[in-house]
């Protein structure tokens, strides 16, 4: 589904991006690792077309959509109409009333974004993302200014509508416990390059032959 080859991507002259490979299947569930200013937002940009890379061969799906650490919904426009914005007919054709539902958040429909708390703001901009059908959504520490408990439900929720829907997920977090719960396969990115990689979920077939599974659990 994402097929990348040697990209890289600098600002200035340093290389934030050297020449990094990235495959991810589809519905693949995918955690990014690493340390701030090493690179993952500037990946998950270019990922989402929102950047470009300096080179590299990247493929694609149409479909992506990205979640940001902040739900940036505009305060003008009710929760329905931001989840609405940009898809011809999701309201009349019921998407985004499937879509708060799925998130848990129909009460809320008419609200002004405003009004809404953290959680149930992140919620609405995970159901914009949503209503997109994503085929790639990408996950830019969308639980980092969350509550403990309202995180751990939100991980909760996003994993289910991961079942559910089916789409791969690039998922960036600072959090190693949230990494290992949620996704199938870890990456760390380091210096520019995915330093390592980590085959967690228990149904993944390379999981019993990969060394750093069973080191980085020692590590928890
Ligand atoms: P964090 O965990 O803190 O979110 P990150 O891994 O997401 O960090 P990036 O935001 O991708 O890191 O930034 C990587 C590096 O690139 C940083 O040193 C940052 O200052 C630099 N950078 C990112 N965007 C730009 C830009 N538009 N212009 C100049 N430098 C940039
Ligand atoms: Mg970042």
């Amino acid at each position: 589904l994402v097929d990348i080859q040697g990209l890289s991507r600098s600002f200035g002259r340093s290389p934030v991006l050297d020449r990094i490979d990235l495959r991810i299947e589809a519905g693949e569930f995918v955690a990014l690792l690493g340390r701030s200013g090493s690179g993952k937002s500037t990946l998950l940009r270019v990922l989402a077309g929102l950047d470009e890379a300096d080179a590299g061969r990247v493929t694609l799906p149409k479909r992506r959509s990205i979640v940001f650490q902040e739900p940036r919904l505009m305060p003008w426009k009710s929760v329905a109409a931001n989840i609405a914005l940009g898809v011809p007919n999701a309201r009349a054709s019921g998407a985004v009333a499937l879509a708060l539902d799925d998130v848990e958040l129909s009460h809320r429909s008419e609200a002004w974004p405003l009004t809404l708390s953290g959680g149930e703001a992140q919620r609405a901009a995970l159901a914009r993302a949503l209503v997109r059908e994503p085929e790639l959504l990408l996950l830019d520490e969308p639980f980092a200014s969350l509550d403990a408990l309202t995180r751990l439900r939100m991980q909760g929720l996003v994993r289910e509508l991961w079942r559910k829907h089916q789409p791969a997920v690039l998922l960036v977090t600072h959090d190693v416990w949230e990494a290992v719960t949620l996704a199938d396969r870890i990456l760390v990115l380091e210096d520019g390059r995915f330093r390592r990689e980590v085959h967690v979920a228990l149904n993944h077939p390379r999981r019993r032959t990969d060394p750093h599974a069973a080191a980085l659990e020692a590590e928890l």
